[in-house]
């Protein structure tokens, strides 16, 4: 079992750069700074870093493996394809390694409720899986349009026993669920904790979030050195707010000659306004207590967003990610709703694995990548999450 390990921090206020910090009124800065003391704190213990290990390891399913996409790479006639299989975790997903990380903080800073929103149900689930295993309670709050959409993730939770509050304001969807959480989380911000969903929100989560994600790439990384002896060309992930792509980026961004792409929803195309590619499109500004990138109008209000894959919708993203591409460590490119489909359909009938509509986005640029290469070379693509929760969606949608 290898060590739990921590990237270097962000500067002392949360910066990457200019961006990141905590863009919050005072009643927060209490709060966030109590997180950050405790997880500096908690960060340090051998009993903690045994406790998550022995979790990832036992409870989570890890290491999770890294799987030769050989069929799929025939069939392109480039690159080799690996896949880094994220899908095969306990709940299928990356998510379940910071909402294990963030409920054990919860239960080492004798929190008595956690607190959160979820948009399409994910983060939900996860969380309230981990709540259900460390024993606190868990309240999370969604918008009744997203609750009808995603009965099967309100299902879970309610069997997990979280407390579900339905959000009916505004356009009763993700961002006044945000509003709804953050308004139940400071009633009592000393007893409760808010657990945010992805590299994103204000210091310490954009840093807490990714040192838990980490295991992703260095569990890779390793697995690469072992069966090759040689670290992969490329490696990409899908990037809505950015977790499970930094979680795979940390080990590798001192390996100058592994390229890494970031990829980004592109929608119906990124000269409409139904995309969601924060990044290629977007501006410096602030959104949700923090400095990022962000899709946004002349008044600096955030813009509708739009992708096929819900948990890739965000008009903001991960400061660090913003901070790495300023400094062109990580290149972010687009893929379409129509590009992913297609790598959605093409990864299930050819390698048997259907994937999330979130990690086809990964998949799809892969796709694209792998013709340009030659075949002794390798791709690394973070399988983010598996189909499930979408294989009615896109059946509905192809008429099948
Ligand atoms: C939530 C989700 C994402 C997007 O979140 P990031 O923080 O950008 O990783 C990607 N893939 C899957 C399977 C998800 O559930």
């Amino acid at each position: 079992m290898s060590k739990f390990e921590f990237a270097p921090m962000p500067n002392s206020e949360g910066y990457f750069g200019e961006y990141g910090g905590q863009i919050i009124p005072p009643e927060l800065k209490q709060a966030m700074d109590d997180i950050s003391l405790a997880y500096e704190e908690i960060r340090q213990t051998q009993a903690f870093q045994d406790e998550l290990m022995q979790l990832f390891q036992d409870y989570v399913g890890r290491p999770s493996p890294v799987y030769h996409a050989k069929r799929l790479s025939d069939q392109i006639g480039g690159a080799q394809i690996y896949l880094k299989r994220e899908d095969l975790n306990h709940t299928g997903a990356h998510k379940i390694n910071h909402c294990l990380g963030e409920a054990l903080l919860a239960k080492h800073m004798g929190k008595k409720k956690v607190i959160a929103e979820t948009g399409a149900g994910q983060h939900g689930v996860a969380l309230a899986t981990a709540c259900a295993l460390v024993g606190i309670p868990c309240e999370i709050h969604m918008g009744q349009v997203d609750i009808e959409k995603e009965h099967p993730n309100v299902t879970k939770m309610k069997i997990l026993g979280c407390k579900l509050v339905a959000v009916t304001q505004g356009t009763a969807t993700l961002k006044d669920a945000v509003d709804s959480a953050f308004v139940a989380y400071l009633e009592n911000p000393t007893d409760y904790i808010y657990a945010i969903g992805s590299v994103v929100g204000p210091h310490p989560f954009p840093a807490m979030v990714r040192d838990f994600q980490s295991i992703i790439g260095r569990e890779a990384r390793e697995q690469f050195q072992t069966k090759f002896n040689q670290l992969p060309d490329v490696i990409t992930a899908c990037v809505g707010g950015g977790s499970n792509a930094i979680g795979l980026f940390t080990a590798f961004l001192e390996d100058e000659d592994v390229k890494i792409v970031g990829v980004e929803p592109a929608g119906e195309g990124l000269d409409t306004h139904r995309h969601s590619a924060t990044l290629t499109l977007g501006s410096p500004g602030a959104i949700h207590g923090f400095k990022c990138y962000v899709l946004q109008d002349e008044n600096g209000e955030p813009l509708p967003v739009h992708s096929i894959a819900s948990g890739l919708d965000y008009p903001g993203v991960g400061p660090q990610h913003s901070y790495l591409k300023d400094i062109e460590r990580v290149q972010y490119q687009s893929v379409t709703d129509q590009e992913c489909l297609d790598a959605f359909m093409t990864l299930s009938q050819v390698e048997g694995i259907i994937p999330a509509l979130e990690s086809a986005h990964a998949v799809a640029w892969a796709m694209r990548q792998a013709r340009e290469m030659a075949p002794e070379q390798r791709i690394l693509v973070n399988l983010s999450g598996r189909g499930d929760k979408d294989a009615d969606y896109v059946a509905d949608k192809l008429g099948l």
